[in-house]
């Protein structure tokens, strides 16, 4: 695991290899009880997960308040923990189980993140976590209307929604009326990778959320803006 970790992210010190070895041990253990992840092969979890989550890195800056909204077993936002942990970081899902999951990830790994059970259309109704972060990280949770609606009211004006995104031409083209609603801009980055394409899709938030958004749990999803 640790050949395959450095290979992959050269970067990584003594320290974070050891703790995305006991993450990775984490992972594959409570995925036998609970379901975590379908990709379980040494190879294709550093790659496809723990790699694939860092892609955002160079958007982070010093310090910033992130949530990882629709986390499931940590991804990005562990990954970015790990090797920032500067981040003052919020995981978010809708299923309590798997934030049990990431309360054990967070004590093993001596990592400090605030783990939140909610849907997120609540979250981002809730005054004490609207437009309180400076960046919102999301992978593989809904197509981009509905998670700009999830994640663009989180934000600060100022503040980006990064998505981790395969291609995203179509999705693109269908959230053009949610970008306008919520005031938005955006921009497209292409991130390499050996197995199929990926990119971040990066939306700038540019005045204060419409007070009606994110609508009520369900709805984004049901009829997208
Ligand atoms: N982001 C992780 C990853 O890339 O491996 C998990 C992806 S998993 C396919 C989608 C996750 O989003 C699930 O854990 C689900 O519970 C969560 N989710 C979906 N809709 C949500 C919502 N409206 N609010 C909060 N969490 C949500």
């Amino acid at each position: 695991m640790r050949d395959l970790l450095l290979q992959t992210i050269p970067s990584l010190n003594g320290d974070e290899c050891d703790k995305f070895v006991a993450y990775y041990e984490l992972l594959i253990d409570w995925n036998t009880r609970m379901n975590l992840t379908a990709i379980t092969a040494p190879e294709d979890v550093v790659k496809k997960h723990f790699a694939d989550s860092l892609a955002a890195l160079p958007f982070l800056p010093e310090g910033a308040r992130v949530a990882d909204v629709g986390t499931g077993a940590g991804f990005p936002g562990i990954p970015l923990l790990i090797v920032r942990p500067d981040l003052k970081l919020t995981l978010v899902d809708s299923l309590q189980k798997r934030v049990g999951f990431l309360q054990t990830v967070l004590q093993t790994l001596d990592l400090k993140a605030e783990c939140v059970h909610a849907r997120a259309e609540d979250f981002g109704r809730d005054p004490v976590y609207r437009a309180g972060f400076d960046r919102t990280v999301s992978r593989a949770v809904a197509s981009l209307p509905v998670l700009l609606e999830l994640t663009v009211p989180l934000l600060k004006v100022g503040g980006k929604s990064i998505c981790y995104k395969g291609d995203a031409t179509e999705e693109l083209a269908l959230s053009k009326n949610a970008r306008k609603r919520l005031h938005t801009d955006v921009e497209t980055v292409p991130v390499p990778s050996d197995y199929g394409m990926r990119s971040l899709i990066i939306c700038t938030k540019n005045a204060p959320t419409p007070s009606q958004y994110p609508r009520k749990a369900g709805l984004p999803s049901k009829n997208p803006l």
